[in-house]
């Protein structure tokens, strides 16, 4: 594992297209570990094509919408704590296999799984803090979708 400074410089990024550098994602309110270790991918697999049943990302990988704050090609912890302060944009898209300690909340609807429609129907299951959504659905692609106000990429 490549050691680096937990704050490492803001600005500087990794020079091949992949950041490389695995990254769980934990609670934001109780620290809770909410993922798999994930490395982030491009964004362009976000591009709606997946079909149903079909996991948006691979297992081992997330990839962040791009967001409101216009930055899809920045990375690292003080982009995700500035994609915070957006109300919309910039979610973290995960493998649902990948997800962990996430609990269903009241709106979870689907067929036979989850499909997301109802807006976020993912919370900590320490502390019950909404955290994302989760499409698991017959008709839906295969991802969650975590809010980056409520997670924490460590
Ligand atoms: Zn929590």
């Amino acid at each position: 594992m490549v050691q680096q400074p937990p704050d490492a410089a803001p600005g500087v990024r990794p020079t091949s297209g992949a950041h490389a550098q695995a990254v769980r994602l934990v609670c934001r309110r109780c620290g809770a570990r909410l993922s798999a270790a994930v490395v982030e991918t491009d964004a362009d697999v976000l591009v709606p094509q997946v079909q149903a049943g079909q996991p948006t990302v691979p297992t081992g990988r997330f990839a962040r919408e791009p967001g409101a704050t216009g930055e899809r090609h920045a990375t690292g912890r003080r982009v995700l704590a500035r994609d915070a302060e957006a109300s919309s944009g910039g979610r973290l898209v995960l493998h649902p296999d990948d997800a962990c300690h996430v609990r269903p909340l009241g709106n979870d609807h689907g067929c036979c799984g989850s499909d997301g429609l109802d807006g976020p129907n993912r919370a900590c299951a320490r502390c019950g803090a909404v955290v994302g959504t989760a499409r698991t659905d017959c008709w839906t692609p295969l991802e969650v979708r975590f809010l980056p106000r409520a997670v924490l990429l460590v």
